[in-house]
């Protein structure tokens, strides 16, 4: 079924015959995923800020699966603000991340620590800068077979989260990591920028006639409400100016570009003076004081 709630239509995407990905907009321009074992009949989100729409579809959901766990890929309220009520509507279950700061968390996970959901595999990949306790996910059948890398504020298609805890070189690793994942690898990101980065990247690099076809790809997507996620990892190599990015200095110069390109762009401004309106939202935090104040936490 494909609604249109919030920013963007339901997406989902089958990852082999055993699981499934459902891609949720939340808030502005933030995703939260159910990852669905067919087979167990057992379910997972990542980031679920809207716990009362996670319900709403798994309530829905023709395979009547459980909802076991949560994992949080870092501790910022567009992130990890619904964990307290998701407590209440899943008593029970299990709430995993990186950071202690996080809301409502019920376990820490380390880096390359091993968790399942159903048959599926997790993978806990410390992914720290954006947050010093940022963790992605990567998630594969029970044979390793169509993996998934959920990736929250680390890495965004064509772009990627602001430094606020941590170095240019530490987002250069989180990126030299990437590229060691396999090429199909699908990576769900924890927001949906894609329209605004690609023009970011064209604009570095004018000329380039594969990356003014993927800003009018993502363009025609985002006209008819269609998530741009998930890419590849393969696409993160042609089309994401930080992934290609040579070394820490050049990366944290491109950053420092991107801070500025974003800060005089209408669509954005629009966004942060919405968002900075709805800070008495119930998902709102004060902890999330920094990234709600600017409106802009990614
Ligand atoms: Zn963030």
């Amino acid at each position: 079924m494909m609604y249109k709630h919030g920013h963007s239509v339901l997406k989902i995407v089958d990852h082999s015959k055993y699981f499934e990905v459902k891609i949720v907009p939340a808030l502005l321009d933030n995703y939260m995923y159910i990852i669905v074992d067919k087979y167990k009949k057992e379910a997972a989100v990542i980031d679920p800020v809207e716990p009362e729409r996670i319900k709403d579809i798994l309530d829905d959901e023709e395979l009547q699966c459980t909802l076991k766990s949560a994992f949080i890929t870092h501790h910022h309220w567009d992130h990890a603000g619904g964990n307290t009520k998701l407590l209440t509507l899943y008593p029970g279950i299990e709430i995993y991340a990186g950071d202690d700061r996080t809301e409502g968390y019920t376990k820490l996970v380390k880096n390359n620590q091993v968790l399942k959901i159903g048959n599926l595999t997790v993978c806990c990949m410390s992914s720290p800068c954006h947050t010093s306790g940022h963790m992605s996910y990567y998630v594969t059948g029970n044979h390793g077979e169509s993996p998934a890398l959920f990736s929250g504020d680390s890495i965004f298609l064509s772009g990627c989260g602001k430094f606020f805890e941590g170095s240019a070189a530490q987002m250069f690793d989180n990126m030299q990591t990437l590229t060691t994942l396999p090429k199909p690898t699908r990576i769900y990101c924890g927001h949906e920028l894609t329209v605004m980065n690609l023009k970011f990247a064209y604009k570095e690099d004018p000329g380039n006639l594969d990356l003014a076809d993927r800003l009018e790809w993502a363009k025609k997507c985002r006209t008819n409400a269609v998530p741009t996620v998930p890419s590849t990892v393969e696409e993160e190599m042609r089309f994401n100016p930080f992934v290609t990015a040579i070394n820490a200095t050049v990366l944290d110069e491109l950053r420092q570009r991107r801070n500025r390109f974003r800060s005089h762009k209408k669509n954005r401004d629009s966004i942060t003076s919405l968002t900075s309106s709805a800070s008495t939202s119930p998902v709102d935090r004060s902890g999330a004081a920094s990234a709600a104040s600017s409106g802009i936490s990614c």
